[in-house]
């Protein structure tokens, strides 16, 4: 007996979402957030974590991170929050839960691959609509598009992943009000574009706003929470797993959200460094910037296999998106100011 008499052919087919060796590299493949927490954050955080019931199950819905997310986020009045084991975890809730027989998925593409995959998974027919060639948003395209699938489910990443585009958010709410089904609108990387979609919840009926901390600098913890209005909360809550966020997630989320003050501080050095990394990643010769709104650029360069080889083999590890979409380009995730100088080191010998 072999898998490939009992495995769905679509998931033999698919590829492992492919996560790359970063032992002892200077890691900018994955948009983290460079820098640890101060040290004596850290011991606090120990104490609390110690503390952690391990022998019992967590809340289940996570009511006191919640709460806290609410507030600190400003979510709007009336409105749910669902938390996930990262926003991974909502999308593809949100996904099983719309995914009736012969259901659509629209997004543009090249965007965030999980959302094609969620829908391999869960039997839902993906449309991925052509970005332009400079990866800004033919919205009127979309928008006609949208009129002949009939999408139940539409992803927006705002901004793009791996473009770092952020689309003008006219043209996103003109998307909302054309859908004729859910819109999800994933705010990963919000806090680097100063931009959301949240405050106006209410105005949409469906619009759902998912976010992750995994940026903000707790990849690690993994939490991811969804913000809609009541009743598909109540729809996705069935779908999720009952105890989806463990404790010490919980624990830490709490801790660090009511220090939010230092994340964002971290943010902000970010946001700065990404101004400085851009010049000159602009500045190298041969080299094309798109412009970014969140951790991260996406360059084109003459030959991205070559760069991509020759910067593992000086120990930076950035993204290889050459193929067929994105003709030799590379995603270079925004480090400590002696991460991008070693970047650019690195880059102008490969160059
Ligand atoms: N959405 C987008 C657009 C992303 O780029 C990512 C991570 N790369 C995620 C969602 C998932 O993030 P996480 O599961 O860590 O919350």
């Amino acid at each position: 007996m072999s898998p490939d008499d009992l495995v769905r052919p679509e998931i033999l087919a698919l590829k492992a979402y492919h996560v790359a060796e970063a032992q002892g590299m200077v890691k900018l493949d994955a948009m983290e957030n460079p820098y640890p927490l101060p040290p004596e954050l850290r011991r606090e955080l120990a104490g609390v974590l110690s503390r952690v019931a391990l022998n019992r199950y967590p809340e289940p819905t996570g009511r006191s991170l919640r709460e806290l997310i609410a507030r600190k986020m400003a979510v709007p009045s009336g409105m749910e929050l669902m938390l996930g084991n990262g926003s991974d975890d909502l999308i593809q809730i949100v996904t099983l839960a719309l995914a009736r027989p012969g259901a659509v998925m629209m997004f543009p593409s090249p965007t965030f691959v999980m959302y094609s995959m969620d829908a391999t998974f869960s039997g839902m027919k993906a449309v991925a609509v052509p970005l332009r060639e400079d990866f800004s948003f033919d919205c009127a395209g979309f928008i006609a598009r949208m009129q002949a699938e009939r999408p139940a489910l539409v992803f927006l990443a705002y901004p793009n992943n791996p473009t770092g585009v952020l689309y003008p958010q006219d043209e996103v709410v003109s998307v909302i009000r054309a859908a004729p089904g859910v819109v999800v609108i994933d705010e990963a990387y919000h806090v680097f574009a100063g931009r959301s979609l949240m405050p106006r919840l209410p105005e949409f009926p469906n619009l759902v706003v998912v976010r992750t901390v995994s940026k903000l600098g707790l990849a690690g913890i993994r939490l991811g929470y969804l913000a809609a209005g009541p009743q598909w909360v109540e729809q996705f809550n069935k779908v999720r797993q009952a105890y989806n966020v463990g404790v010490l997630t919980q624990a830490a989320a709490l801790f660090m959200l009511e220090r939010l003050e230092v994340l964002e501080e971290q943010a902000a050095l970010i946001r700065a460094e990404r101004e400085k990394l851009g010049r000159s990643l602009a500045d190298l010769k041969g080299v094309s910037v798109f412009p970014s709104q969140a951790n991260f650029f996406l360059v084109r360069v003459p030959d991205a296999d070559r760069a991509f080889e020759g910067l593992r083999r000086q120990g930076v590890l950035v993204k290889n998106l050459n193929g067929p979409s994105m003709k030799n380009c590379l995603r270079i995730t925004v480090g400590t100011p002696e991460e991008n100088r070693i970047l650019l080191t690195a880059l102008r010998e490969v160059l």
